[in-house]
């Protein structure tokens, strides 16, 4: 069989523990043996990052905004433990975080969809795509612990000297204080990465604050996507029949709840980041969330959603068989490699992309899974498969799609 062609590498980002493993397990099986794979390979592994100063991943990010298309694998955020685990020279900021910022992107995190592992919601019929803004707000916060009675105030000095001035509060003793930002650029960004993207998947586009609390803050954000809407993306939604709408953030969990899904869910950063494990785990397990990271000027990065599954991990370095569920990291993989084949106008790895994700699917339908999914199938008489022998599943069903 002659392997299929790529014109411009990928950008790799390896990473860390049980999700490596299955890193190395994907393209041993599933794509070298078919595909004649270009990748700039970045290794995120966090012994690597700690031996570059964590260089490798600002590079890493300047290769996506290079060749527009990463695929990244789950990386360790380092915390106290992590440190003395790996002897590590300082603690080093998420590879996520840094990679977001330097992309100025917004994610988009998907659930996929199998027969037999249904949402807890039993209403939902078609995915939720949630848009998590990635950038300021609490992540980005500046935090006082007060110490006893006093006067707290916000401050603005602009560069021409005015000065704008509000009393937070007087307190008559020990408390706490958090000052946040946010700026219109990457509210912009946002707004416009949502738009885009609903208008890719052709669906609707909902976004929800909190507006009448946050009169000033989250009002902002609602009038720049109002405005962008107004004066943008009307038409391009109308042509496509399409529509966005705003809404409080308490009427949107009550009626994503009873929606049908198969919407765009934009959210601000905080909102999304709790949001998007609820509603991963209300679709049925972490481990089939995929997450993308979409920059202003269409640079795409890919990952799963779920992290390095540590304890998995430590199983598998004491010889003991693991079951961790390789979904959505290789749905990272066919999410890349589709767009790379659409950007360059490869048909065959487009093609590719699709018959490894039917793959997939089909393997899990036929009864087949790792130990997360069948214990919450409602399949009858499934085989729960260890980590390798999934894999392996997934790929006797495409040498059958590609004879
Ligand atoms: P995690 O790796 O997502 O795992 C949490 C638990 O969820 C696992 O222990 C496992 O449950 C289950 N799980 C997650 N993915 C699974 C899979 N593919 N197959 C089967 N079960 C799966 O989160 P964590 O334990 O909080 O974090 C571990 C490390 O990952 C941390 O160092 C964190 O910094 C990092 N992390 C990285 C990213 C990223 O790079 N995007 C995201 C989140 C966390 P059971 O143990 O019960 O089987
Ligand atoms: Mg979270």
């Amino acid at each position: 069989m002659t392997k299929i062609q790529m014109l411009t590498p990928l950008v790799e980002m390896d990473g860390d523990e049980m999700t490596r493993i299955i890193w190395k397990m994907i393209k041993d099986e599933l794509l070298l043996p078919y595909i004649d794979l270009k990748t700039e390979y970045y290794d995120l592994g966090l012994k690597s990052r700690d031996a570059t100063d964590d260089a490798i991943t600002l590079e890493a990010a300047e290769a996506t905004k290079r060749l527009g298309v990463a695929v990244k694998c789950a990386t360790i955020t380092p915390n106290q433990a992590r440190i003395k685990e790996y002897d590590l020279k300082r603690m080093y900021k998420s590879p996520n975080g840094t990679i977001r910022a330097a992309l100025d992107g917004t994610v988009f995190r998907a659930p996929i969809l199998v027969k037999g592992i249904d949402p807890y919601v039993r209403t939902w019929k078609r995915p939720i795509t949630m848009a998590r803004h990635a950038y300021g707000d609490v992540y980005r916060n500046v935090e006082i612990k007060v110490p006893g009675a006093g006067r707290a105030e916000l401050v603005f000095t602009g560069e021409d000297g005015q000065e704008i001035r509000e009393k937070i509060f007087d307190f008559k003793g020990p408390g706490i204080l958090q000052g946040i930002h946010n700026t219109d650029r990457s509210i912009e960004s946002f707004a416009r990465a949502c738009f885009n993207y609903a208008l890719g998947l052709k669906q609707d586009l909902w976004f929800s604050a909190k507006d009448t609390i946050s009169k000033t803050y989250d009002d902002n954000f609602k009038h720049i996507f109002q405005k962008l809407y107004d004066e943008e993306y009307k038409p391009l939604f109308d042509e496509a029949g399409i529509t966005y709408f705003y809404t409080l953030i308490d009427d949107a969990v009550a009626r994503v709840i009873r929606s049908e899904g198969g919407f765009v869910w934009a959210l601000k950063n905080y909102d999304g980041d709790v949001m998007s494990d609820m509603m991963a785990t209300a679709f049925g397990s972490l481990a089939m969330m995929t997450s993308v990271l979409v920059s202003p000027d269409g640079k795409y990065e890919y990952e799963a959603a779920h992290g390095t599954v540590q304890r998995h991990y430590y199983k598998h370095l004491k010889g003991e068989e693991t079951s961790t569920n390789s979904v959505a990291t290789i749905f990272a993989w066919t999410g890349a490699l589709r767009k790379r084949g659409e950007l360059d106008g490869t048909p065959d790895l487009v093609r590719f992309a699709g018959l490894l994700e039917k793959a997939v699917i089909d393997t899990i339908e036929s009864g087949k899974m790792t130990g997360d999914l069948a214990l919450i199938t409602t399949m009858q008489g499934v085989t729960k498969r260890s980590t390798r022998e999934f894999i392996l599943d997934i790929r006797e069903k495409l040498d059958q799609y590609l004879a």
